[in-house]
């Protein structure tokens, strides 16, 4: 019998350096079990290290990947970040948010904060970020993901507003990626951070933003595919300070879809956000209606409520699309009246998201402007085949962060062959031995496609 086999604790803990002796739990510990689950991901893990700083990451890199199981990197554990049987760093202690430069509105952000934190520190100084529309997701798993938010169109991707990480290796060394030493991992990181280091912190640049309109516009929707393609249309032709997700639901029993708008105009031109939040309004028969005027910041709160794996059993498909047409429409309305999906989100990506080259991060699709996910509790089969029959043929490229999918087509959705290709060789070079392959394992074999391209 292996030593793991007879006594696996005893065997995970040998060798443990002394700096993390106090901060290495197991099961039973409260510590434990307050980070062996994610929102969405039912864990067990042999081991959670919670790091207090870059120190204490370096370490723990080091001594997993001595170990060789599973390595998952958690910051707000709101993504797939834990493992069965392997060690688990946990960084929510790094959740410092600073201001470095305010003229040149230069942030520096711990990966462990949660965006309403950020948001809390940044408000009171005209400043904000754009990342998600929920404030308890974690900085680090959604600034190396892409970070689709409720500036997007204004802002672009939270990725697009990285300057530099401060990145643990898989050798445990801890270096430093910008536009002058290791672009070429500053642009991994911008996609597809997950897979090629433990991020301690990045320096992003903020958007000038005060007060914004913001608007929740609740829709009974008995034309629902005429809704999704007028509420896709109306934000198209909106100025780039509108961004908006619309959530949508099946009605009880054969009752209509219900559909819900969030608006937010970024600018404190009270009569300009009125208009736009009018224009929203006037798309379907409307059944409450919530507005303000509010600085950006009262958008997004975090609690550090403990996961449960709250969300667990989900399947969430993800996708992207150019426009929202009738036929696309029509397909996303049919999954939702027929019970198929019970959530369907569109998320707004254009505007300033399409500013920047395919090239330019490991996020690739710069041309596309929403972002769809259809997920369900119910049967996993039902909702694959109709995804794959009925959206996909809409759908070019995806946002991995938004779905539950990780297998090749998945990935090779999300990254399109000369982004994998270099994805690929970047790999074999910080991570050849796949320390950080738990979450997205990028095949290190190029393939004819990859090749070719
Ligand atoms: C309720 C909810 C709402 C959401 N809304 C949005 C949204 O509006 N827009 C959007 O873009 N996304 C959204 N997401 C998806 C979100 O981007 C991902 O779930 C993201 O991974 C969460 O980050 P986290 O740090 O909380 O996750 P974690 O579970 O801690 O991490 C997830 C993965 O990210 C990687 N990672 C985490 N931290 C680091 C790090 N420090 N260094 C390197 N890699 C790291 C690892 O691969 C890890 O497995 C939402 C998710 C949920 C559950």
């Amino acid at each position: 019998m292996s030593p793991i086999e007879s006594d696996p604790d005893a065997w995970m803990m040998r060798g443990l350096p002394a700096q993390l002796a106090a901060k290495a739990h197991v099961a039973g510990d409260v510590r434990y079990e307050q980070a062996c689950h994610t929102y969405a991901t039912v864990g067990a893990p042999a081991l959670v290290i919670a790091a207090d700083d870059a120190s204490d990451v370096r370490a723990a890199v080091r001594f997993a990947a001595d170990r060789r199981v599973p390595l998952s990197i958690r910051s707000g554990g709101h993504g797939p970040s834990t493992n069965a049987r392997g060690i688990v760093i946990d960084l929510g202690r790094l959740r410092g948010v600073e201001i470095l430069d305010h003229s040149r509105r230069l942030v520096r952000i711990e990966a462990g904060a949660r965006w309403g934190e950020v948001a809390q520190v940044l408000g009171p100084h005209a400043l904000a970020l754009s990342s998600g529309d929920y404030g308890d997701v974690g900085v680090g798993g959604l600034a190396t993901g892409a970070g689709v938010g409720l500036l997007a169109r204004l802002q672009g991707l939270t990725i697009d507003r990285v300057r530099a990480a401060d990145v643990v290796l898989a050798d445990g060394t801890l270096v430093r990626a910008d536009d002058r030493q290791r672009a070429d991992l500053l642009w991994a990181i911008r996609g597809a951070g997950g897979s090629f280091g433990a991020v301690t912190a990045f320096e992003f640049e903020a958007g000038s933003v005060g007060t914004v309109t913001w608007g929740s516009v609740t829709y009974r929707a008995p034309d629902l595919a005429g809704l999704l393609a007028g509420w896709a249309t109306l934000v198209e032709r909106s100025p780039r300070e509108v961004t908006s997700f619309l959530y949508v639901s099946p009605g009880p029993g054969a009752s209509a879809a219900q559909a819900r708008a969030t608006v937010v105009h970024a600018s404190d031109d009270a009569a300009a956000g009125r208009a736009t939040l009018s224009a929203f309004a006037d798309l379907a028969p409307v059944s409450e209606q919530r507005s303000g005027l509010d600085p950006y910041a009262t958008l997004l709160t975090a609690s550090r409520a403990p996961h449960r794996a709250q969300a667990a059993g989900i399947t969430a498909h993800t996708g992207l699309l150019d426009h929202v047409t009738d036929e696309a429409a029509a397909a996303l309305a049919g999954l939702v009246n027929s019970h198929t999906a019970s959530v369907l989100q569109l998320r707004s990506v254009g505007g300033a998201v399409n500013d920047l080259a395919p090239d330019a991060t490991a996020y690739a699709h710069r041309q596309q402007n929403f972002s769809v996910v259809v997920a369900s509790h119910g049967p996993r089969s039902e909702l694959d085949a109709a995804w794959a029959s009925g959206i996909v043929p809409h759908v070019r490229g995806s946002y991995l962060n938004l779905g539950t999918d990780r297998d090749d087509a998945a990935l090779r959705r999300a990254y399109p062959p000369p982004t994998l290709a270099r994805l690929q060789q970047l790999k074999r070079r910080y991570d050849p031995a796949g320390v950080f392959d738990h979450s997205l394992p990028i095949p290190r074999t190029v393939t004819a496609d990859t090749r070719a391209a």
